[in-house]
């Protein structure tokens, strides 16, 4: 069990750079995964996430610790298990952010991080048909495909947003985000394109690249400062894999944090709390986590939704011949159809609300749609200020960290998010959606729109995440980072991190795009360093 390179949890992250790593044939690498293969067949029909999410076999199922800015609220936060990871079991969305972003990223002086540097990844992965040539990929391995699936409520909303004067954007993901839109999804030929699908499916026959599935990574070895392998429960027996070179981490923004916290890399005086010997006193390890907060504004609608047309076997079975027949239809449909990146106030360079259009609507749980037709207008903040942690409830991988979100904790946070309240409202006073509406279900006529404090607790009350957590071993130079620009692991060797966990910043859009971009990027840096 000795390989030059071990990467752990082949998620967005760790599928891309296993893959990119062992492509040139050099290095024998291993690609260690906790959960199982890919082979629930609904983890590849796309509205799959209905039986994937919450599901034990899949999902690992997270749970944040009551949030003051949620009115002491707790949220699920489910996390993809299994080949694929999260790229597993999301919402198929496609978004790569802003080119801010980046630049941002590299201003905080991250050297090889700004747009001009990222681009070509994001277009060496993405295999995409329409677009700017210039601006897009058209032979990676991740296919990036339009929705078949139109549905008129979403396609009215859309209207309804240009019409309220918010302009057309025929591409997101081209040379500018703003604007209002239908999703591109991570599909291929009326399946799920996931991270496992796209870089380990081609990759299967290579000898150098070993994948090994019900492998949970436990803590790190080491010799000195040098980290040389990692202890793991591997079918249920402990052993021990040998890094030749280097161990990258990419088990996503809870797991990474917590293995290097519980193999001495992190908050010194937690770290002794819980008995662990601190090998580098890392205070910055688990802190800057940063995710999405939705607002999900309802409304009931005299058009058909998904709502109603599930609600018997019989529509369903119909549905699912048409799937298995023809590969299209319903069963083919991401969780969001349109979108749109939008500006909250004139004076900002770029948007910073994301809106996502769903048709249909729930009140807690997404696989228990209301029993009227109704659609989802959710709305979110892309650039938070607000910044939580997580922190270890004993030194054993086993026990889950306490999650501790921290949302709506700055005046900024809260402005937008009810500023976003108040333009999901504003499009449906606007045609051509505005006559098949029958009322605004949620936050309900009884807010008002002037009353800020109501709205903002109304989202306090209802508000959830969309499953974007990140940052919690950011990159950079400062006390708090975790990584530099190499994703090397400060004050330690043979070991980076690679996974949504790095981001200094979160992104203005989804993160599995970008995820994967960094796998790309960690695989380009250690194959430098390598040389
Ligand atoms: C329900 C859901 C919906 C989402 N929808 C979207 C969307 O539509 N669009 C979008 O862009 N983003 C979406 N996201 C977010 C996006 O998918 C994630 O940000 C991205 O996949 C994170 O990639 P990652 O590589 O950091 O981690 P992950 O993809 O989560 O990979 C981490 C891997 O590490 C493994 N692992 C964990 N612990 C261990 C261990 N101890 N030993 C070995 N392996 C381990 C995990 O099992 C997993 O396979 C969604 C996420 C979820 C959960």
């Amino acid at each position: 069990m000795k390989f030059d390179y071990v990467i752990l949890g082949a998620g967005s992250a760790g599928c891309a750079l296993a893959h990119r790593l062992a492509e040139d044939g050099r290095y024998k690498v291993a690609l260690l995964e906790a959960g199982g293969p890919d082979s629930y067949p609904w983890i590849h029909i796309p509205v799959g996430y209905f039986k994937t999410m919450g599901n034990p076999r899949t999902d690992w199922g997270y749970e944040t610790e009551p949030d003051p800015g949620l009115n002491g609220r707790r949220l699920k936060w489910p996390r993809g298990k299994g080949l694929g990871g999260s790229s597993s079991i999301n919402g198929l969305l496609y978004v790569r952010g802003q080119a801010q972003d980046y630049d941002h990223w590299r201003q905080l002086g991250n050297t090889g991080w700004g747009w001009e540097d990222v681009l070509p990844l994001f277009k060496r992965a993405e295999s995409y048909a329409r677009g700017d040539g210039v601006l897009r990929g058209r032979d990676g391995p991740l296919t990036v495909s339009d929705s078949a699936v139109r549905r008129d409520v979403v396609d009215r909303w859309v209207d309804a947003a240009l019409a309220a004067g918010y302009p057309a954007n025929e591409d997101y993901n081209g040379i500018s985000q703003e604007g209002v839109g239908h999703f591109q999804l991570t599909l291929r030929n009326g399946r799920r394109c996931s991270s496992a699908v796209a870089y380990l499916k081609p990759a299967r026959r290579w000898a150098n690249l070993d994948v090994l599935t019900h492998c949970v990574a436990r803590k790190l070895t080491f010799d000195g400062r040098r980290v040389t392998g990692v202890e793991v429960a591997h079918n249920g027996q402990n052993r021990v894999i040998t890094a030749r070179r280097e161990v990258i981490l990419s088990m996503g923004a809870l797991a990474s944090p917590q293995l290097l916290m519980v193999s001495g890399l992190g908050p010194g005086e937690m770290l002794r709390d819980q008995g662990i010997d601190v090998r580098a006193d890392l205070p910055g390890v688990g802190r800057n986590l940063q995710d999405h907060l939705q607002a999900r504004p309802i409304y009931k609608t005299t058009l058909s939704t998904i709502n109603t047309e599930i609600n018997s076997l019989f529509k369903q079975g119909l549905i699912a011949v048409h799937y298995a027949l023809t590969r299209s239809g319903p069963m083919t449909m991401a969780a969001s159809l349109g979108t749109a990146f939008l500006k909250t106030r004139p004076d900002l360079e770029t948007p910073d609300i994301q809106f996502h259009i769903q048709p249909f609507s729930a009140s807690t749980k997404i696989n228990k749609p209301h029993d009227f037709n109704a659609f989802t207008t959710s709305v979110l903040q892309m650039r938070p200020e607000s910044a939580g942690h997580i922190a270890l409830r004993s030194p054993h991988m086993e026990d889950f960290p306490a999650i501790h979100p921290n949302y709506l904790a700055t005046k900024l946070d809260q402005d937008t998010l009810v500023a976003g309240i108040r333009i999901a409202r504003q499009i449906a006073r606007h045609e051509p959606l505005a006559s098949v509406l029958t009322g605004e279900y949620t936050p309900g006529a009884g807010i008002d729109d002037d009353d800020h404090e109501a709205l903002l607790n109304w989202a306090r009350d209802t508000a959830t995440t969309i499953y974007h957590p990140t940052g919690t071993c950011k990159m950079g130079r400062d006390p708090m980072a975790v990584v530099d620009e190499r994703l090397r692991v400060h004050g330690i060797d043979g070991l980076r991190v690679a996974d949504a966990s790095i981001m200094p910043q979160i992104v203005s859009g989804n993160t599995n795009a970008p995820a994967i971009m960094i796998g790309e990027k960690a695989s380009d840096l250690l194959r430098e360093d390598a040389a």
